[in-house]
């Protein structure tokens, strides 16, 4: 039984292909620059003896059709073609149209479609990857995974912005929120080694990688989140500055002469850990800290005391916690930052045991609180990709 997992990006597919009985990926890789004359194909498969196989190409791939057709022709030949029982497509937005992964028909498709003025880059290139596949492997059920549709569940006094009510009622502007299906997996982790029902958990899980972002769940549901009507609020990311002063924007745009376009790129591509020091990756920034760099060591003060702003919200929030997740590129490697972010929050019940924070996940569960900490902290490696193919299981099985 196997379900292969697409994510489609406007110049690239990423993809794996699991054994759900073996919960194992088979296969897995990046065609990427398609359409550029650069493109190139990486593509992997496991050996029966654990070992990966690769195999690099760097003919052009003119169109994300063909990017499929060479991954499909690398599973064939590895004789990996037979079997699938899915194919689950990471899509970034739902808006309120879908709250749970879909079976997708054409009414879906449309659906998908409707929500693009929401996620102008990412629906389209997220449409592209399913009609290719559809096209490709007509007699395979393709499911659609939100990253949206686990925050669904918000309550509207967390999800409407105090705004006319119209702009919500005629634009959809609201918040949506993010990285769900990362919130869910780890989620669900956290839950499982607590040895409680998901439903019985309150959690805060904060996901710290290029993108980040924080969700306060109660009873298992998303109760609140950090990101909103797109992926810019919230924490302060690799490029992107999260909160803002919304008058910075007018500001800049009257005083600095820049275009909506111009600021909208600035906010994403320019700020965050990026704008403060000039570098968005933390292991650089951490490094130049040590050294005594001060920019470095104001961005990592920055990012950490919005974590903690987020944190003792999100507190205040669930009134409960039973345990504070850090999961993706940062959460699972910084020991600094999760140190950082839980100073002071003793008064929260949330206290770190230095010896056991000091560790990297390496891809397991770590329990890093002090004995006796009313709050445990987890560091939850998360699996975005084994997520989007348990859904896809569980959508195909009705
Ligand atoms: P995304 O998937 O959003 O691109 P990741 O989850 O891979 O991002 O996280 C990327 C971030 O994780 C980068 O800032 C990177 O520097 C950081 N990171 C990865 N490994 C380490 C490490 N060993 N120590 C500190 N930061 C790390």
């Amino acid at each position: 039984m196997h379900v292969l997992v697409l994510n489609c990006g406007s110049s690239s597919v990423k993809y794996q292909l699991f054994d759900m009985a073996a919960e194992s990926v088979l296969a897995w890789g990046l065609v990427e620059r398609i359409g550029e004359p650069e493109s190139r194909a990486a593509l992997q498969v496991r050996g029966a003896d654990g070992d990966a196989a690769r195999e690099v190409t760097d003919d052009p791939v003119p169109d994300h059709a063909e990017a499929l057709e060479r991954i499909l022709d690398a599973l064939e030949r590895a004789g990996l073609g037979g079997d699938l029982v899915g194919v689950g497509h990471r899509v970034v937005h739902g808006g309120e149209t879908f709250v749970a992964p879909t079976v997708i028909d054409g009414q879906v498709i449309a659906g998908i479609k409707a929500q693009v003025p929401l996620a102008p880059l990412h629906n389209p290139a997220n449409l592209l990857g399913i009609e290719v596949a559809m096209a490709a492997l007509p007699e395979v059920r393709q499911v659609a995974v939100f990253d949206t549709a686990f925050h669904q569940s918000l309550p509207p006094r967390a999800y409407r912005y105090a705004l006319p009510a119209s702009l919500y009622t005629d634009y959809g502007v609201r918040r949506y929120g993010f990285h769900g299906t990362s919130h869910a997996y780890v989620a669900r982790r956290a839950a499982e080694h607590l040895g409680r029902p998901l439903e019985a958990c309150n959690l805060i899980t904060a996901h710290l990688g290029n993108g980040a972002s924080v969700t306060a769940i109660e009873g298992g549901r998303s109760v609140d989140t950090s990101m909103g009507l797109s992926p810019l609020e919230g924490l302060v990311m690799g490029t992107r500055s999260g909160d803002l002063d919304p008058a910075v924007v007018f500001h800049l745009m009257r005083e600095a002469g820049l275009s909506a376009d111009e600021v909208e790129r600035l906010l994403n591509r320019e700020s965050g850990l990026k704008g403060l020091c000039g570098a968005n990756d933390l292991r650089h920034i951490e490094q130049r800290a040590r050294d005594g760099d001060a920019d470095a060591t104001l961005a990592l003060e920055v990012f950490c005391h919005r974590l903690r702003k987020y944190l003792g919200a999100y507190a205040a929030v669930l009134g409960r916690v039973d345990a504070l997740v850090f999961t993706a590129g940062i959460g699972e490697n910084s020991p600094t930052v999760r140190a950082e972010a839980c100073r002071g929050l003793a008064g929260f019940g949330v206290t770190l045991d230095p010896g056991r924070n000091d560790r990297r996940a390496d891809g397991e569960l770590l329990a890093v609180h002090a004995e006796g900490s009313a709050v445990a902290v987890l560091v939850v490696p998360t699996d975005e990709e084994l997520e989007i193919a348990e859904q896809t299981l569980a959508c195909v099985q009705g």
